[in-house]
């Protein structure tokens, strides 16, 4: 007697980070179950996703869902953000939990845990986000490991946030030791200082002010400074949102060396650029995310560094807020503008819809730099990140042909703006599945807020 199935998604060309190839898949409980060309079992519901490609679900290594930052929070919650991450064919998100002072880090995981719970649209997992790191706090490191949380963030700026060298290196020794990945945010905390104070004094308060105020070299030397205490160390490194060309030198030069670094860039560095800080009538702010908008010339090295392999992964940092009422709270300076921007619904639009049709991503690439590769790095793989019998039934379907502009009113995210608006793109998501139920379908919500799990998370794999 043949089971019957929840869902079978039939006919559709399943892409993966290897292969590209038309099947049936069967779904039950959540787990692909099944797969075959021509299936005639029986199934409660089925897709017929003939003409279409069915990818893995997108993950998305770096959002900040409901972060406090610069007097504000951020305008997604764990609910809002997570319907606009289904909409958009991002099944799972791994969020940043950041330590507030005297905090410890199992009361760190608590307070973000309660931020998610019955919340979470898509399963989700996190990051430790370290700001206070006295002797007590790295001892909690393995433990946490233990718990699920096996990559932890540091930053090397912004006041109140950022650790001092001495601190990183022991962070990412102690990591290592025990079997977690350290990420870091690497920009030059003097150098950024330092301009930035020399702008407020000249009155230079507009938004590119925030891009001249964080030059390359504020980025590449610190990437360089964190290699080599990894190295110093021999320890793994993830860099986050590798924004420019001089970086990425930094890292190849690493990677060529045989050292374990991995990265990941952003939307925003392939598809925008300095110029929008220019925009008129403070909409530069709209662009205001550290690392800043680099100039174009940044662009072609980080699109052939993702071909290369040479940067693994694509991730948001989506960081909304508001112009009104959050962001013009920089009108009269721009280091008072919080820094990020939306991100979490666009991602997979944009690198299928501009990303493989201009042909700078082939469709295998965009599964490897959007779900196979962060499934691997982040210790979800093979549970997510592939299509395969007994993983999760997590899958975004395409229409390759259907034309769509990106404005914000088609977009779920909790924000008043896009920074993509006008973006003409060929191929849409017209489905998101996960955990075997369609959670988003022809540009609507269609899952339930809270169906979202946490995700234990094991040890990094080193690409
Ligand atoms: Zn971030």
């Amino acid at each position: 007697m043949m089971e019957e199935f929840d869902l079978i998604v039939k006919g559709g060309t399943i892409v993966t980070a290897s292969d590209i190839y038309i099947a049936d898949i069967a779904i039950l409980n959540g787990k692909i179950c099944l797969m075959g060309k021509d299936l005639t079992c029986s199934a409660k519901k089925i897709v017929d996703a003939d003409g279409k490609y069915v990818l893995p679900g997108g993950i998305d290594v770096h959002t900040h869902l409901d972060m406090p930052f610069g007097g504000t929070v951020s305008s997604d919650d764990f609910a809002t953000g997570t319907i606009a991450a289904a909409c958009g064919g991002t099944t799972t998100v791994v969020d940043f939990a950041i330590q507030p002072k005297d905090a410890t880090l199992a009361e760190t995981t608590e307070i973000w845990q309660k931020k998610a719970a019955g919340k979470a649209a898509v399963d989700y997992g996190f990051h430790i986000a370290i700001t206070d790191m006295k002797d007590e706090i790295m001892a909690e490191i393995p433990a946490i490991i233990e718990a699920g949380y096996s990559s932890f963030k540091l930053f090397m700026t912004y006041e109140g946030y950022r650790v001092t060298d001495d601190t990183l290196m022991k962070a990412l020794k102690i990591t290592k030791d025990h079997g977690g990945l350290v990420c870091v945010h690497a920009e030059n905390y003097y150098v950024i200082d330092y301009l930035v104070k020399k702008f407020k004094a000249e009155n230079k308060i507009e938004p590119i002010y925030h891009a001249l105020s964080r030059p390359n070299l504020a980025e590449s030397e610190a990437v360089n400074r964190a290699i080599a205490m990894a190295e110093l160390v021999d320890a793994p490194l993830y860099i986050v949102h590798l924004s420019c060309k001089e970086s990425l030198a930094e890292l190849k030069r690493a990677r060529d060396a045989g050292f374990p670094i991995m990265a990941e860039t952003c939307p925003q560095y392939l598809f925008l650029d300095e110029d929008n800080y220019r925009e008129a009538d403070f909409n530069g702010a709209k662009y205001v995310m550290s690392p800043p908008l680099r100039k174009k010339d940044s662009q072609e090295p980080l699109w052939l560094g993702l071909a290369k392999g040479d940067i693994q992964a694509v991730a948001t940092d989506h960081c909304p807020f508001f112009m009104e009422g959050q962001k013009e709270m920089g009108r009269e300076f721009f280091a008072k503008i919080p820094n990020g921007a939306p991100g979490i619904e666009t991602r997979m639009p944009l690198l299928f819809g501009r990303g493989v049709r201009d042909q700078k991503l082939t469709l295998t690439k965009l599964v490897e730099v959007t779900a196979t590769n962060p499934a691997k790095i982040f210790g979800m793989y093979p549970k997510k990140g592939t299509i395969a019998v007994d993983s999760d039934a997590d899958l975004v379907i395409f229409d390759p042909e259907k034309l769509q502009t990106i404005t914000k009113s088609i977009l779920h995210e909790h924000v008043d703006y896009t920074p993509y608006e006008g973006f003409e793109l060929k191929g849409y998501p017209i489905m998101t599945i996960a955990a075997g139920k369609i959670i988003a379908e022809a540009g609507s919500f269609v899952g339930k807020a809270g169906a979202g799990k946490f995700i234990k998370r094991s040890a990094p794999m080193i690409l």
